[in-house]
């Protein structure tokens, strides 16, 4: 006992664990915790030990008190005040001590945090990729006939309009896929045509093999084996089931949730979104190299080059990129158009005058037959398209020191130079 001055006194009666006697005894507690039993007649010593090792038992009104030591025996008290009081500074709360546990054994904390973390991760790269595969692949096929049809709807009340293609170039087109599409009859692939919009060129699979191929991709292909390239390319997609591969990795963690829980409305829910999620999914870039593949293997089975399908990626890729430079622009003289009348109003001559003698050159492409033809409306002439070309080459070569990421359809797919590589 070192700290006389803080030491706590409890009366009590002592019971030395093998017999119902008990004689008078007072509990000692020093401010470390060091605690003793000293019998009161004749101050001889009962028994020592620290105040956490003892077992309090908890306080029922202001019924008495027991304290019980290691071997059985027990102090009765009807001072629960001071007991409290003793249990308040010497006893931490679960909370504080589990905080000590863990504090000490910091090794082990760090180990159990390192795993959960790696699992975390490990399950996240390969356990859902895993999963959602072979969910992928057991989705019955109505399910995914109804989340495609639903997906199409959607795409043709937000993004696509109906094709503006001859009759004759559709007919001609699906004739040159004909074979393409016997030989992968069991993926249920067909072909349908849409005025792609905003989109531009693109072409993508849904699920149940429809396969959409816009206007504008049609239209940029020189040569019909460039659209059976990217025909091949889409089947890859339908026959790896990336599309119901991607949703399901991008909403499974709501999906495990709702599995663990056995909320199956939650389930369903997730089902009745997915043609939402479909329209907005871009692949991975693993995905689209299998794809990239599969459109490799058709090719050279069908002794068709290969540059056929970069031919036309790098077509496709020019005139995303020169459409979106376009648009820039166009927003920018639009503002400097917008922002030079208002200068005007208010201040008058010099300094709006200024503003647009700065932007001349961009002034210059205003006044260009391009701009009398909104971005959109095709077919342009033959003038119309050269002159757009010119821009592009311009803008291009302007931004290439920017680089810019262009966040649209492409930038998910493998670089150019990988796919350049594969196919020439
Ligand atoms: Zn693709």
């Amino acid at each position: 006992m070192s700290d006389i001055s803080v030491m706590t006194v409890v009366q009590g009666q002592w019971f030395d664990g093998k017999t119902s006697a008990h004689v008078p005894a007072e509990l000692q507690v020093d401010s470390a915790g060091s605690s003793c039993v000293i019998y009161l007649a004749d101050n001889t010593l009962l028994q020592t030990c620290n105040f956490i090792d003892i077992r309090v038992s908890s306080r029922i009104g202001n019924t008495p008190r027991y304290l019980y030591f290691s071997e059985g025996q027990k102090f009765e008290t009807q001072d629960n005040a001071q007991i409290d009081e003793l249990l308040e500074k010497l006893r931490p709360s679960l909370w504080s001590s589990l905080a000590h546990q863990l504090e000490s054994h910091s090794y082990f904390v760090c180990v159990t945090l390192v795993m959960v973390i790696g699992l975390g991760w490990a399950s996240m790269k390969y356990g859902l990729p895993a999963a959602s595969k072979i969910i992928a692949y057991r989705l019955p096929q109505g399910v995914m006939n109804v989340a495609s049809t639903e997906t199409l709807e959607l795409l043709d009340k937000t993004h696509l309009k109906p094709t503006k293609l001859d009759q004759e170039v559709q007919a001609r087109v699906l004739q040159h896929f004909a074979l393409a599409l016997k030989e992968n009859a069991p993926l249920h692939v067909r072909v349908v045509f849409r005025d792609g919009g905003e989109l531009g060129a693109n072409a993508f699979a849904l699920p149940d093999g429809t396969i959409i191929f816009t206007d504008e991709m049609v239209n940029l292909a020189q040569d019909d084996n460039e659209l059976l390239a990217v025909l091949a390319h889409e089947i890859g997609h339908v026959k790896y089931r990336h599309g119901l591969r991607s949703a399901i990795q991008s909403t499974s963690l709501g999906f495990i949730v709702s599995m663990l829980t056995g909320d199956l409305s939650a389930v369903s829910g997730a089902l009745t979104t997915l043609p939402v999620i479909l329209t907005t999914l871009s692949y991975s870039r693993d995905f689209e190299r299998e794809a990239d593949q599969n459109s490799l293997e058709y090719l050279d089975a069908h002794k068709i080059a290969r540059h056929v399908f970069v031919d036309l990626m790098a077509r496709v890729t020019y005139e995303a990129h020169c459409d979106l430079l376009l648009l820039v622009e166009q927003h920018a003289l639009d503002k400097v158009k917008k922002d030079g009348k208002e200068t005007k109003k208010s201040a008058e001559v010099t300094s709006a005058e200024t503003t647009i003698d700065s932007t001349a050159e961009k002034t210059e492409i205003t006044e260009s037959p391009m701009n009398k033809t909104p971005l959109t409306e095709a077919p342009l002439t033959e003038e119309q398209m050269a002159v757009r070309k010119m821009q592009c080459d311009k803008l291009i070569a302007e931004h290439k020191s920017d680089k810019q990421v262009f966040t649209d359809y492409f930038s998910t797919h493998p670089a150019t130079e990988e796919r350049l590589q594969k196919f020439r």
